[in-house]
């Protein structure tokens, strides 16, 4: 992991060597960046995340996918089989994000379209809406190996294209489906069921965050509290 002490080694080092002129600075910096590497390396890192202000601005969506390719910015391109950018309309009123893909997702390069996708699509036909609508996506665009959490560093590297994706659509509501992507996006620890039910701000969108559908298949009790959360996105949604 790329943790709090990775700018040991630079420190360290430019204290050992002082630098004198413009020219002899520059060499060190391009010395102290390679221990760096180095050092990333052998804590296990494999790619470092990418910078969120890189990325040229884009009109559609179609662009922002062109320009995400065959993305190999994080260690997740080694595992997955597809990216699963997202689908859905590009004017949608509501984008819904998830955490990351699953096994059926990775397989057909498609978001929430397992058992879980199922269970939304239902949920968002019961707001007189349909699938094509709306917009689906999730905070990372590739699997992670056997369904683990995303880590920092991937997170950090694929976000900037969900943000892209958002500032494109321009959604009057995000719906944030479980505890991750609602943490994630409302960068807090709180615990879901303390976030759900009302709405926050995310970049200037509403956020409302609900249970994820995968965990409503295995606790079918909580459905009445996602009914709740999705009665006041719908009514949100038509005012
Ligand atoms: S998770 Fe995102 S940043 Fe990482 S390889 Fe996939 S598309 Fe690229």
């Amino acid at each position: 992991m790329i943790g709090g002490s990775e700018t040991e080694p630079l420190t360290n080092s430019m204290d050992r060597e002082k630098s004198h002129g413009p020219k002899d600075h520059l060499i060190q910096l391009v010395r102290d960046l390679r221990h760096y590497v180095a050092y990333q390396k052998s804590l296990g890192a494999e790619f470092l995340p990418g910078s969120p202000r890189k990325l040229p601005h884009h009109h559609t969506l179609a662009e922002l996918r062109k320009e995400l390719g065959e993305c190999t910015r994080c260690k997740l391109h080694l595992t997955r089989r597809h990216i699963v950018f997202g689908e859905g309309s590009e004017r949608a009123k509501l984008v819904f994000v998830g955490e990351a893909p699953g096994e059926d997702e990775d397989r057909q390069g498609r978001p929430f379209v397992g058992k879980a996708g199922q269970l939304l699509t239902r949920i968002i036909n019961a707001i007189d809406l349909r699938r094509e609508e709306v917009y689906i996506t999730n905070i990372i665009k590739c699997r992670p190996p056997h369904n683990r959490n995303p880590q920092r560093a991937e997170i950090a590297t694929c976000e900037p294209f969900l943000k892209k994706q958002l500032e494109i659509i321009q959604p009057r509501i995000i719906c944030a489906l479980g505890t991750f992507a609602a943490q994630t996006l409302l960068e807090t620890d709180e615990k879901i069921s303390h976030l759900r039910g009302r709405f926050h701000v995310y970049g200037g969108f509403k956020v409302m965050p609900t249970y994820h559908p995968a965990f409503l298949l295995r606790n079918p009790h909580r459905k009445r509290e996602v009914w709740e959360d999705m009665k006041k996105i719908q009514g949100e949604y038509i005012t």
